[in-house]
Formats: structure tokens, sequence, C-alpha cells
């Protein structure tokens, strides 16, 4: 049997060493999801998953009420090296836009993400917790085998000022002359690092210390003002789609 045929089961993300034979203890919020709310049972086969073992087929046993545990069969897909780091640069935004920006950041494949507090920012803070289970749960049911990183709040200054300038920023600059993205992105396996403003736009101030910055690339979205949360998933589809291409 191939990995495919098992694309069914539901795969759940796990820190713990994945072995041959391993028995995996699941969190209590596991256990319940899957017992309470998918209402599987003891004997039921389940895929757990993490970026140093992979993907593995095991069956669930539900010693007691509390207790869920999960007994590894075999390998289904070995772990994968990724080849280039996606970076989000990003401002909190409101609650519902914010939660469609991460599950479809995490989806479109972004490894890093790096909340940054922008003059315009209208949510000054982010709730880390809920923003780690919605990638986690990305994850999950998008296939893949790595977790990104959720990086501390930090202002824009401080964000520029601990970057390694030798990484190139493509900032969307709105309402600029700039190249448009999708035309000056470079092929090199660099780290890519994309910047996007909050609701209201970038301040000017930012605007100026961005562009003052030997890393900053502004680049273009287009003639449309986009939403922040689209703007996002365009910097990510662009890049994902130049990089699918042989
Ligand atoms: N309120 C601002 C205005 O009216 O000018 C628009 C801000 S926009 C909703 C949020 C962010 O998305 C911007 O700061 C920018 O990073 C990005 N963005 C949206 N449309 C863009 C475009 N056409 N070109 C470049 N960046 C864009």
């Amino acid at each position: 049997m191939s990995a495919s045929d098992f694309f069914h089961l539901l795969r759940l993300h796990v820190s713990a060493p994945l072995v041959q034979e391993a028995a995996v203890t699941l969190s209590e919020a596991q256990g319940h999801y899957l017992r309470h709310v998918m209402r599987l049972e003891s004997g039921a086969q389940i895929r757990l998953f993490n970026q140093e073992q992979g993907e593995w087929l095991g069956t669930l046993e539900c010693p007691s009420k509390k207790l869920t545990v999960v007994q590894l069969l075999n390998l289904l897909r070995a772990p994968e090296v990724v080849l280039r780091q996606v970076h989000l640069v990003f401002s909190p935004i409101k609650k519902d836009r914010m939660d469609w920006l991460i599950e479809k950041a995490v989806e479109l494949g972004v490894t890093d993400l790096h909340p940054v507090l922008m003059r315009r920012s209208v949510m000054r803070d982010i709730k880390v917790e809920r923003v780690e289970a919605q990638i986690v749960e990305a994850a999950e049911q998008c296939e893949r085998l790595d977790i990104p990183r959720l990086y501390p709040l930090e202002s824009l200054p401080k964000f520029l000022k601990s970057h390694d300038g030798e990484q190139k920023i493509y900032a969307a600059l709105e309402r600029r002359e700039a190249p448009v993205l999708s035309e000056i992105f470079d092929r090199t396996l660099d780290p890519y690092f994309y910047m996007i403003g909050p609701e209201g736009g970038f301040d000017p101030e930012e605007i100026a210390l961005l562009c003052a910055q030997a890393c900053i690339v502004p680049v273009s979205l287009g003639a449309r003002i986009l939403r922040a949360e689209t703007a996002a998933l365009f910097g990510l589809s662009s890049f994902l789609y130049e990089n699918m291409k042989e």
C-alpha cells in the first residue's frame, strides 16, 4: 500500500518522537477531539506527524476516559527538507480577517510568521496561543509536515533592527510607483521575506524608514488597493506560483 491509500485518515501533529512501535500519548484536547468530536474508537487508524520524523500510521487506543494513545505501525512519509524559507511580515489585523490570513498563509507555504506592530495597526496585540493553534490546525489539514514558526510581536523599527540586512524584504507599498512583485522575484534559494502594512496602510514616517533600508525592495501589487489579508495572500501565492515553475 502507498501513502496515498491513507490520505482519508485524520492526521494530527505531535511533538513526541515518532518511531516504529512507539506508543504516543495524545494531549487531552486531541483525545477529546478524536473520541468525542470525530467519534473514533479504539482500533481506528489515524496519522501522526512532525517535521523531524515525518508522518506515521497508527492505531488508536483508549485505555481510560482521559488517556488516549496511538500505537504506531509504520512510516507513511519520510521527513522533508524545507528548501526555501518563506517569511511573512504583517501587522495584526481584526480577528476574523486575521484567522483567515493565518490559515491561508499556512496553506500557501509560509514557514515564518512575523507579527509587527505598525503605527496604524488597529489591533495592538495578538493572541499567541490562539494563533499557534490555528497554525497547527491548518498544517494538519493541508498535509504539510512542518509547522510554521510564530515570532513574538515587535515594533517595526525593532524588527528592522534585528533583521539580517543581507536578506531582501519585498515590501508592498500602496499608492507608489514600484515594480510589480511578480516581475522581480529572485530565483535563488535565499529566504523570501514579504511585508505588508495594516488595514490603514503604512504611515508616511514608516514609508520613509522602510525606503531608507538597503534591504527593502518596494513592490506594487497592481492598481487596486487590496485588503491587508488579500495583499498577504497575493504575495505568498505569487511566490508559490513562481517557484512551482520549472
Ligand atoms: N488604507 C490604505 C489606503 O487606502 O491607501 C490601504 C492599506 S491596504 C488595505 C493594506 C496593505 O496592503 C498596504 O499597507 C500594503 O502593504 C498592501 N497593499 C494593498 N494594496 C496594494 C497595492 N496595490 N500595492 C502595494 N501594496 C498594497
